[in-house]
C-alpha cells in the first residue's frame, strides 16, 4: 500500500536530515588545540561528507528549485527546517580577494595542506566549462586529504604561489571567495570556495529561497559618484555583482548596503576606479579568523 505524499515528504526529510543530526550530535568532537585551523569532526565523517558533497549539494539544488515544495505549506515548513539545520551545520563566510589570498598564505605559513579539485556544485550539475575555471574547490588540512584521497585526479595538492595565482585568477572571473566550516566555530575552516555565482548551488539556493548559506564579509562596497563613468558609458557593476547589490543612483552606479554581502567582486571591474571596498567596524571573521587579520 502505498503512503501518503506527507508521510512520503516527512520521510524524505528524516532520511535526508540523518547524517546532519549525527552531525550535530557530535559538536564535542569540534574543538580547540590547533592554532591555525580546527578540523575535529570524526574522520568518519569527514570522509562521509568528502566523498558524497556532490550528492548533498544535488539535493540542496533540488529542494531549492521545486515549486511544488513551496506551493504546499507542510512540505514548505518540512524543507526550510532541514535547510535551517544544514545551515546550521555546515556555513560559509564571504571573504575579499585580499583576505582569501591572506588566508592561503597563511595556510602555508602554518605548515597546512592546501589542495584544489572540481567545484563539488560542477559536479553535482554536470557542468564543467571549456572556457572557464572548473577547479575552485580549494581544500586545507585533513579535509584537503580526504578529497586527495577519495578523488586521485581530480583534487591536486597545490605549492603557495600557484594556490595564490589561482585565487587572484578566480577573482578576475568574477568568483566569489568564501570559506566554509562547521557549527560556526572559530577557526574551523575546511574550504574555501571559488564560486561560479551562476553554478553555486548555496547561493542560488540563498538567492532563491533564503536559505541562510552564508554570512556577510567584513566589508561593504562604496561608490565615489564623481569617479563613476555613468551606467550609459560603463554599467559594468550592475551585473557582476552576485547579490545584486549593485544598483543605479540616477545615471551613476552605486551600492545597497543592505544588500551588499562584502566580496568585492564589483571593484576590480569598475572602470572608473570608483568602487572601492570599506571594512564595517566591528565586524569579525568566524572561520578564518585565525589566518586573517
Ligand atoms: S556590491 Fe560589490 S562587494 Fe557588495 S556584494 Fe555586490 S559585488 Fe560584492
Ligand atoms: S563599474 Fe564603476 S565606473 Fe562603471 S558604472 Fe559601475 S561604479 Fe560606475
Amino acid at each position: 500500500m502505498r503512503g501518503s505524499p506527507r508521510r512520503g515528504a516527512s520521510k524524505l526529510v528524516e532520511l535526508c536530515a540523518l547524517p546532519l543530526v549525527i552531525a550535530a550530535a557530535t559538536p564535542a568532537h569540534v574543538g580547540h588545540g590547533q592554532p591555525a585551523i580546527q578540523q575535529k569532526l570524526p574522520r568518519w565523517l569527514m570522509r562521509l561528507f568528502s566523498r558524497y558533497e556532490h550528492i548533498v549539494m544535488r539535493s540542496i539544488d533540488y529542494l531549492a528549485t521545486r515549486d511544488w515544495i513551496y506551493a504546499n505549506d507542510s512540505v514548505r515548513r518540512w524543507v526550510t527546517r532541514l535547510s535551517e539545520l544544514v545551515m546550521k551545520t555546515v556555513n560559509g563566510e564571504v571573504l575579499t580577494l585580499a583576505e582569501a589570498r591572506e588566508m592561503v598564505a597563511g595556510a602555508f605559513d602554518e605548515g597546512i595542506l592546501v589542495a584544489a579539485g572540481t567545484c563539488p556544485c560542477r559536479r553535482a550539475r554536470n557542468v564543467i566549462s571549456d572556457s572557464e575555471p572548473n577547479n575552485t574547490d580549494m581544500v586545507f588540512g585533513k579535509w584537503a586529504a580526504e578529497y586527495l584521497e577519495n578523488y586521485p585526479g581530480l583534487y591536486q595538492e597545490l605549492g603557495r604561489q600557484e594556490a595564490l595565482d589561482l585565487v587572484e585568477d578566480f577573482d578576475r572571473h568574477g568568483y566569489l571567495h568564501q570559506v566554509y566550516g562547521f557549527f560556526s566555530r572559530e577557526g574551523a575552516a575546511f574550504v574555501l570556495c571559488n564560486c561560479a555565482p551562476d553554478i553555486c548551488i548555496p547561493l542560488q539556493a540563498q538567492k532563491r529561497r533564503g536559505f541562510q548559506s552564508f554570512r556577510k564579509g567584513r566589508a561593504l562596497a562604496a561608490v565615489d559618484e564623481a569617479a563613476c563613468l555613468g551606467l550609459d558609458e560603463c554599467g559594468v557593476c550592475l551585473t557582476r555583482c552576485p547579490f545584486d547589490a549593485r544598483l543605479a543612483a540616477g545615471p551613476k552606479g552605486a551600492a545597497d548596503a543592505d544588500a551588499c554581502f562584502g566580496c568585492g567582486v564589483c571593484v576590480s571591474t569598475c572602470r572608473g576606479s570608483a568602487t572601492r571596498l570599506e571594512r564595517k567596524p566591528g565586524a569579525q571573521l568566524v572561520y578564518a579568523r585565525r589566518l586573517v587579520q
